[in-house]
């Protein structure tokens, strides 16, 4: 099969990360993948999906979609969308630890961690239209 995919859609609250984890990355393990790799792309996920819910909505109603595809058993891309405020400055919020709330503990690191545990992160954004960000993995290691 030269592609496969999965797409999920989720109210977008804390509550459901855990679900839309194990779904992802269930899907995924259906390749030859090592254990580190999977868990690379399960916290990038995480990433993406935390900050629908907490920039894109403020934590309050939304959907949030998660659409995983494997293509030539070896290129995982992963696409987290939300229809909510947009990121006005896209650079700014790449800059490692940059975070629009810094009184609620954040640390600025999503973006950060997104990109040094994947091999690219493209965001597309428009403001009060929502935001994409396309995850894409190479996978390298193979189950011994
Ligand atoms: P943090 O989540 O700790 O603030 P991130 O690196 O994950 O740090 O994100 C940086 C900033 O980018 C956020 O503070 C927010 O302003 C903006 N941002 C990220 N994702 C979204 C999104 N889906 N919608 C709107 N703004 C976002
Ligand atoms: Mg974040």
């Amino acid at each position: 099969m030269s592609e496969n995919y999965i797409k999920i859609e989720s109210k977008a609250t804390l509550e459901n990360i855990s679900a839309i984890r194990v779904c992802i990355t269930s899907f995924i393990s259906t390749l030859n993948i090592h254990f580190d790799e999977l868990m690379d792309i399960k916290t990038a996920i995480s990433e993406a999906v935390t900050n629908a819910i907490e920039h894109a909505y403020d934590n309050s109603d939304g959907i949030v979609a998660i659409e995983a595809s494997i293509k030539e058993d070896k290129k995982i891309i992963i696409k987290v969308s939300d229809y909510g405020k947009g990121i006005e400055d896209i650079s700014l919020a790449m800059t490692p630890t940059y975070t629009s709330k810094p009184e609620s503990e954040h640390a600025g690191m999503g973006f950060t961690i997104m990109e040094s545990f994947m091999d690219e992160v493209i965001i597309d954004s428009k403001i009060n239209e929502g935001t994409t960000i396309t995850l894409t993995k190479l996978i390298r290691k193979v189950k011994s």
